[in-house]
């Protein structure tokens, strides 16, 4: 059965789509069958993956809203084993439909999801830089969350908020919900400022910190504009290599 692993920080930009697409080629690439689902508007994984349609149909919308089966809306990918759940510009009007459910409104992804479970390892949620109904949705259906961080000041700052929030969700909602473990997105281990705060995480989140920190790398920001992993566009580049890595350590892991 498939662990769900939600890719969550509502801060915005620190890697959150860039992990969880790169990470789950790799994962592929090893022979785990892998679905991500794209549960941001900005359709950020979707266009990484190749699909440049924001007004895509049969997305996560259809199948939230829509009563769109599972399955009919999954697409393939580039990579065999990679499924993709994609979404599009409607998403954006998910809180409003969440919000006019009456009973479970917190539960609709995660029994959509149910249906899928037999058929994955793993199911990757990447979700959108917000602590909305939609984000709340996402930890309700996770097993476990992985947290994308850059080592920069406002980082922690971000990350008590983040952790509270995990918290009531595993207090209310799902009491199983673990921290996978946390990733350094874009580390630069020249800069003091960057190792001052990591060294603030490592204290933080002990060995729930992945050993393998994704550098700074420009190619892993070329290679959404092509749709495609980092795999695919230049697999020897730093970030490639790092990705690889964790992909390595996540499988030992998680
Ligand atoms: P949002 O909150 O908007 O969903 P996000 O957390 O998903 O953002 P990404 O979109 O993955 O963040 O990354 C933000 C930007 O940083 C993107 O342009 C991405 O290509 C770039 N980026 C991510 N990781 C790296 C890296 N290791 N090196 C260089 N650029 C990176
Ligand atoms: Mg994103």
């Amino acid at each position: 059965m498939a662990k769900i692993v939600a890719f969550s920080n509502q801060k915005g930009g620190v890697g959150k789509t860039t992990a969880c697409v790169n990470l789950a080629a790799y994962l592929a690439e090893k022979g785990k069958r892998v679905l991500i689902v794209d549960l941001d508007s900005q359709a950020n994984a979707t266009s990484s993956l190749g699909y440049f349609d924001k007004k895509l149909q049969n997305s996560i919308f259809s199948m939230l809203f829509e009563g769109a089966p599972l399955k009919s809306c999954i697409r393939n990918t580039d990579i065999k084993g990679l499924s993709l759940l994609p979404s599009s510009s409607d998403l954006a009007g998910a809180e409003i439909e969440l919000g006019r459910i009456e009973r479970n409104r917190e539960y609709v992804l995660k029994a959509r999801l149910d249906a899928g479970r037999d058929d994955y390892d793993y199911i990757f949620i990447d979700c959108a830089p917000s602590l909305g109904l939609l984000a709340v949705n996402a930890l309700t259906a996770a097993n476990g969350i992985v947290i994308p961080l850059v080592c920069e000041y406002f980082a922690l700052e971000g990350l008590a908020q983040m952790l509270n929030t995990v918290r009531l969700a595993k207090k209310h909602l799902n009491p199983s919900l673990e921290i996978y473990g946390v990733v350094l997105t874009a580390y630069d281990g020249r800069n003091r400022l960057a190792r001052e705060v990591k060294a603030e995480i490592d204290k933080l989140f002990g060995d729930k910190v992945f050993k393998t920190a994704i550098p700074k790398n420009v190619r892993l920001a070329e290679a959404p504009s092509y749709g495609k992993p980092i795999v695919l566009y230049d697999k020897k580049c730093a970030g490639a290599v790092a990705y690889d890595a964790l992909a390595e350590e996540f499988i030992q892991k998680i």
